[in-house]
């Protein structure tokens, strides 16, 4: 019989596979309980109130027009032994290979006060959606001359320029807005991607309104206290009039019930393949690795879900996968017409993806205004392209 391929997660990462499996003439079944993908890139533009929400949101008819069959329905239970995947509908998929890209989920034991009921007070709005919305509505409540405050996870995390994208962008909307108003960013760690690039930027755009303090600073949040308003550190109290949570992070939670989650929280996998170093038969691309070197990115994700569906490919022919290279660039607006990237090249070695020494790099940091305005049209290119090629 022909083999059978599901794919667990329809976003950048599974949707991608899906689409990679099925050009490889093989039939493959996409799980993904939501009837509308919500894009996080680009979201802290929605934020800012640069951008509108129906440019993040993506259907399934492409794939479906492709003849790949999309259930929506979410996954509850994965048997490795038996290789059959359970659907909150009681449906079972039994699977010859089965690829996982369910994403992250936040933690909500990791930080004191921050639980899911918070969330609806104190936005982390790192999954697109309501969250994101939720953020604008209290930037755009709040009375001028208040503090926000931010507060950034430790590494691993989903998207590592992303809070600093989301720092630029709120203080862009309180400079052009609400011009009495300050941002703090409260940090877990000292060093952050993009950093040099980030910092010059906001010395000059957003001098005095926009201050990072860094772990070393006491910028780590220990304790939430919702009601109070208050981001609590070891070096004192934050009390926010309006308060962005990104906490810790793990992979999406039906990798755990998969038993390809390690107890870091994240999959560890073989590079060559991403196929689960815990589990055989399952694959995991995506946030939901451990990469190593790459970072958690949509680029990231698409990138390895072509690998992993080749990968997959040759093994069901019987031939063991190649060694591969890939790429990934990050680009982060700073200001409308401010952009700026990271690229990097990715091999495997000892078992995670290392940097391939002399590739890739960031933009420069001495650049004329009008490299600034290329690279911003550049992240609009490549989010048009990513996009299309993923849903379109
Ligand atoms: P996701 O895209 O999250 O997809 C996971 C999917 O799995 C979801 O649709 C979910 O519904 C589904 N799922 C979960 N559990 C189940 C289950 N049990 N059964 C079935 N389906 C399930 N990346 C960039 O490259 N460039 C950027 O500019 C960029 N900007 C970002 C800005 C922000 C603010 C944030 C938060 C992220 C940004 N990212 C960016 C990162 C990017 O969004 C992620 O890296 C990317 O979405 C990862 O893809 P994924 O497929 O692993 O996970």
């Amino acid at each position: 019989a022909a083999p059978k391929l599901v794919v667990i997660g329809g976003g950048f990462g599974g949707a991608t596979a899906a689409r990679a499996l099925h050009r490889a003439g093989l039939a493959v079944t996409l799980v993904e309980p939501a009837e509308v993908y919500v894009s996080c890139p680009f979201s802290n533009a929605v934020i800012a109130g640069l951008r509108e929400m129906d440019q993040q949101r993506f259907g399934y008819a492409g794939l479906r027009r492709d003849g790949i069959a999309v259930v929506h329905q979410a996954a509850t239970a994965v048997d490795a032994a038996a290789r059959r995947v359970t659907l909150a509908d009681g449906t079972v998929l039994p699977y010859d290979r089965l690829v996982m890209a369910p994403g992250i989920d936040l933690r909500f034991d990791a930080l004191p006060g921050y639980d899911q009921a918070a969330t609806e007070a104190m936005p982390h709005a790192w999954k697109a959606g309501a969250q994101t919305l939720l953020l604008r509505r209290q930037l755009e409540a709040m009375e001028d001359g208040r503090l926000v405050v931010m507060a950034v996870p430790a590494n691993p995390f989903r998207c590592p320029p992303g809070p600093y994208e989301r720092a630029s962008l709120i203080a862009h909307y309180l400079k052009t807005h609400k011009p009495r108003s300050k941002l703090m960013v409260l940090d877990a760690k000292d060093v952050f991607s993009k950093q040099k690039l980030f910092e010059q930027a906001w010395a000059a755009l957003y001098p005095e309104l926009l201050e990072y303090v860094p772990l070393s600073a006491g910028g780590k949040v220990t304790e939430v206290d919702v009601a109070g308003r208050v981001l609590r550190t070891e070096f004192g109290d934050h009390e926010a009039a309006v308060a962005n949570v990104i906490p810790p992070q793990r992979a999406g939670r039906i990798a755990a019930l998969a038993g390809v989650a390690d107890r870091s929280g994240w999959c560890p996998v073989d590079p060559v393949s991403f196929e689960s170093t815990l589990r055989p038969g399952i694959h995991v691309i995506g946030d939901a690795i451990i990469a190593g070197a790459m970072p958690k990115s949509a680029f990231a994700a698409n990138a390895q879900a072509r690998v992993c569906a080749e990968a997959v490919a040759g093994l069901l022919r019987g031939e063991a996968p190649a060694a591969p290279k890939l790429i990934n660039t990050c680009y982060s607006i700073v200001a409308p017409d401010y952009g700026i990237s990271i690229a990097g090249v990715y091999q495997p070695a000892n078992g995670l993806l290392t940097d391939v020494p002399g590739a890739g790099g960031t933009s420069p940091l001495e650049a004329p205004a009008s490299t600034r305005r290329a690279e911003a049209g550049y992240a609009e290119g490549w989010y048009r392209t990513i996009t299309a090629d993923v849903f379109g």
